[in-house]
C-alpha cells in the first residue's frame, strides 16, 4: 500500500488542505447553516470485509446529511442494493438517524469534501488520498473493495500502491491486489441510471459477485 501511515483516517472538520474545497465549504456553510458542510467520515465498521469507495459527497446528499450516500438518488440505489445482498440491515430512510446498519461493509469516498459541480480536481483527489489510504489501513479484515466510477477506481489503485495500467477501469471488472479483490462499477448516480449507462441489474450483479466471493 502507498505510504501515508501517519495520516489519521478522519480529516479535521475544517481541513484546509484543498483551498478551493475549503472556500466552497465556507460558502455553503454561510448559505445553509443547518447542513453538515464538513468532510464526510466513513460509515460502517472498520472490521468489515467490504469497503465501498465513492467519488465525493453530493451537495444535497452526504454534504447535507453527514452520512455517505444519504439523502440523494445515488443512496437510494446503493442502500437498496446493500440491503438486498445482506450488507445492510434496517430501512433506509435517507436520514443519518434512520437506524440503518451496515453489515460487514463500510462506505467511504475518494474525496471527503463536496466539490463544485461534483467534480474534484486531480490535485484534490491526490491530496485527499491520504485519508483513503489511512481508511484502508484501518481495516484489518478487508478483502473486497467496490470502486464506484473511474476516479474512485484510480484513486483506490494508487492508495494500494498499484499502477493504473495494470488494472484498467471497466464496469464489472475484478482486479486482484494482493489479498484484496477490487471490483469496478459505474457510479450509481442519477445521471448514469437515467442514461442507462448503469441499470439496477448491472449494479446488483457487482454486489452479487462480491457476496459470492466473500462466501466462497
Ligand atoms: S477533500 Fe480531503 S484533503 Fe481536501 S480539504 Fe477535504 S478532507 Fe481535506
Amino acid at each position: 500500500m502507498a505510504s501515508a501511515a501517519t495520516s489519521p483516517a478522519v480529516p479535521d472538520r475544517n481541513c484546509p488542505l484543498c483551498p478551493r474545497l475549503a472556500d466552497f465549504r465556507a460558502q455553503i456553510r454561510a448559505r445553509e447553516p443547518g447542513w453538515y458542510n464538513s468532510p464526510v467520515e466513513s460509515f460502517g465498521d472498520p472490521k468489515a470485509q467490504l469497503l465501498i469507495v465513492g467519488l465525493a459527497p453530493g451537495l444535497q446528499g452526504a454534504n447535507r446529511t453527514g452520512r455517505p450516500f444519504t439523502g440523494d438518488y445515488a443512496g437510494d440505489l446503493l442502500y437498496a442494493t446493500l440491503l438486498e445482498y445482506g450488507f445492510a440491515k434496517g430501512v433506509y430512510q435517507a436520514r443519518p438517524d434512520d437506524g440503518l446498519r451496515l453489515i460487514d461493509c463500510r462506505i467511504s469516498n475518494a474525496v471527503r469534501c463536496v466539490p463544485p459541480q461534483n467534480k474534484p480536481l486531480p490535485v484534490e483527489i491526490h491530496t485527499c488520498r491520504q485519508f483513503l489510504i489511512a481508511t484502508i489501513a484501518s481495516m484489518p479484515k478487508l478483502r473486497a473493495i467496490v470502486a464506484l466510477g473511474r476516479i474512485a477506481h484510480e484513486s483506490t489503485l494508487k492508495a494500494l500502491g498499484l499502477r493504473n495500467a495494470a488494472a484498467l477501469f471497466a464496469h464489472g471488472a475484478v482486479h486482484t491486489a494482493g489479498h484484496l479483490n477490487l471490483y469496478d462499477s459505474y457510479h450509481c448516480s442519477r445521471y448514469n441510471t437515467n442514461t442507462r449507462v448503469l441499470t439496477p441489474e448491472m449494479f446488483r450483479s457487482v454486489f452479487a459477485n462480491v457476496r459470492a466471493d466473500l462466501e466462497a
